[in-house]
């Protein structure tokens, strides 16, 4: 089987359809949270994921976005974005949004938004926080989201590795464990402003990164038009 992994689209449905057919042909799409928050398109984004049959887990903007936790702790820019999709979100969408659990086991894998220990907050960005993770997931490979970044962690004989993939990474799974990040679709954050994702194939046993162009301005002129923070219209030019 093939599968798309996307994470942290944040409603931004350019990027998404532009990921979506770099990675394609595949059989299921698998999305590790922050569907929705920054972006101008929430509902069309769920409506996309919705039609495709995607699966997936809530990240920390999907739980604020249906008030499910407070967005004190998001800073200013972030939580005008969470709290303007909140109120685009129609019962549908909502409905979906709140159908998504916050961890997934699905064969091998585990999916999480942050970190399997703390599914909606914890930032994977280090060996000693991938190690702190390793015994809060039982599977062998774990997939994550939330930081924004293309990134691995496995472990070799009680060693934790970092891979920092490029577009065309393959990295094959045999069974040591691997926590696994496809970067963020909808808000780059490793300075490269193309929409990110992963291919995994359960066949081969390989997870393949994937970088894919698409119209920013697209998304920004829409952003302007919600009367969005301009911090977050002009970070997606330099993927930071
Ligand atoms: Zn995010």
């Amino acid at each position: 089987m093939r599968v798309a992994l996307i994470s942290d689209i944040h409603g931004n449905l350019a990027a998404l359809e532009a990921i979506l057919d770099a990675l394609a042909p595949f059989d299921a799409i698998w999305h590790l949270g922050d569907v929705v928050g920054y972006g101008p398109a929430p509902v069309e984004v769920i409506d996309r994921l919705e039609a495709a049959g995607a699966v997936g887990v809530q990240g920390n903007h999907d739980a604020a976005a249906l008030g499910e936790i407070d967005t004190e702790w998001f800073n200013d820019a972030a939580r005008v974005a969470v709290e303007w999709s909140a109120r685009q979100l129609n019962d549908r969408a909502r409905h979906w949004l709140a159908g998504n659990p916050v961890t997934r086991v699905d064969g091998d894998f585990t999916l999480a938004h942050g970190s399997p220990r703390d599914p909606l907050w914890e930032y994977l960005y280090s060996t000693s926080v991938a190690r702190a993770n390793l015994a809060a997931f039982a599977t062998p490979y774990c997939l994550v989201g939330h930081t924004h970044v293309p990134l691995a962690f496995r472990e070799t004989a009680g060693r934790i590795e970092a891979i920092l993939p490029q577009d065309g990474t393959t990295l094959v799974l045999d069974g040591r464990r691997t926590i696994i990040n496809p970067g963020g679709v909808g808000q780059p954050r490793d300075g490269d402003p193309r929409a990110a994702g992963a291919l995994l194939d359960t066949g081969s046993g390989t997870v393949t990164w994937r970088r894919a162009p698409y119209a920013i301005a697209v998304t920004q002129q829409a952003m302007r038009a919600a009367g969005l923070p301009q911090r977050l219209i002009d970070r997606l030019d330099l993927g930071l």
